[in-house]
């Protein structure tokens, strides 16, 4: 596989694309494209359970998958080992995760270098976040300031196919919400290829957001970024962080079954494949699945969708 992102065609299926009624998906209809994303295990129990994801999501023969960068940038070592062994060991395409964040932009360089020798060819390219308890990104004295920096130079060290952040409900420390789209048309402009959201929960949020990035002048692909909940009060913790909004409506699906794990991964199967068929009815066809390094939910979600396991060594199409 060449391109793990559609071409502008994409918005024109997004414009005038098919309109999906009730499940189940019509046997005509493909199903959506997908990718996944995992984070780099801590200790070998992780590991363990990574691998059973990453086997068990293969099968679905994704477009990519993706594996996240530690926050702060401490932990080059893991994520490039996992990144690696996805090269090696099976038929999937991984994107490696980069940040800026701690490094200078040799360092950074020499990281990318890694990753092209290793095999890897796609890059989800970005600034990174503040340490706990700073309030300001404060760049490394010799490092990339911004992620527009970073795609730019990481088109000067390997023709690697760079994919950008983006931000539905709008980054909490942009100026307003009209400049952080001006920036990820800059991130766009400057060599990425397409865009990952950060995950959000009601459909209208990213269609606005989709039409605001079009008159905008924006024509990548803008892939959304689908988080199934489980854990409730964890996610409405982490997305007071990150500025992601958690509806009402939500809270109350998750009410009374704090102590039912197995009800709320049955609700947060229903919820998340509900949000994408919403969107698939919308036109957009290519979903990026927060996986949590749990497989179950993420799998369930596809196979809602219509995907279905297929022979081992079949890459995505
Ligand atoms: C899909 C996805 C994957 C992620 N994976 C990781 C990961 O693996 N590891 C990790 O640590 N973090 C990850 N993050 C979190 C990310 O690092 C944070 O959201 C971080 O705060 C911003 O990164 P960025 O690349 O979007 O930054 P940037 O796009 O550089 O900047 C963030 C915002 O600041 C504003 N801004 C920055 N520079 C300028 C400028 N010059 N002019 C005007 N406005 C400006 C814009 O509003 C912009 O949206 C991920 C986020 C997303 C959406």
């Amino acid at each position: 596989m060449d391109h793990i992102s559609p071409t502008s065609s994409t918005l024109e299926r997004w414009l005038a694309g098919p309109r999906i009624p009730a499940l189940p998906a019509p046997r005509d209809m493909a199903p959506p494209k997908l990718s996944f994303e995992f984070f780099p295990p801590k200790n070998e129990a992780m590991e363990k359970s990574l691998w059973e994801c990453i086997r068990r999501l293969e099968s679905l023969a994704p477009r990519f998958v993706s594996v996240t960068y530690g926050a702060g940038g401490t932990t080059r070592s893991r994520p490039h080992a996992t990144v690696s062994k996805i090269v090696a060991e099976t038929s999937l395409t991984p994107a490696a995760h980069l940040t800026t964040v701690g490094a200078t932009k040799e360092e950074v360089h020499e990281v990318a270098r890694e990753y092209w020798a290793a095999g890897v060819r796609h890059i989800v390219a970005l600034r990174g976040d503040p340490p706990v308890g700073a309030h300001e990104y404060t760049p490394h004295p010799g490092g990339y300031a911004q992620a527009e920096d970073l795609v730019r130079g990481l088109r000067d060290v390997a023709d690697f196919e760079i994919i950008v952040g983006a931000y539905p409900e709008t980054h909490p420390t942009a100026v307003s919400a009209d400049a952080d789209i001006d920036y990820l048309k800059r991130k766009i402009d400057a060599g990425a290829t397409s865009a990952i959201t950060q995950y959000f929960f009601d459909t209208d949020i990213y269609l606005r957001f989709i039409d605001r990035c079009l008159a905008a002048g924006i024509t990548a692909p803008i892939i959304p970024g689908i988080l199934p909940v489980t854990n409730f009060a964890q996610v409405s913790k982490f997305s007071a962080m990150c500025g992601a909004s958690v509806p009402g409506w939500m809270g109350e699906l998750f009410e009374g079954i704090d102590g039912d794990a197995t009800t709320r991964q049955m609700v947060a199967a229903m919820v998340a494949a509900e949000q994408v068929r919403l969107l698939q009815a919308n036109g957009v066809d290519e979903f990026h699945i927060y996986t949590l390094n749990r497989p179950d939910l993420a799998y369930a979600v596809a196979h809602l969708l219509g995907a279905r396991a297929k022979p081992a060594g079949v890459a995505g199409a």
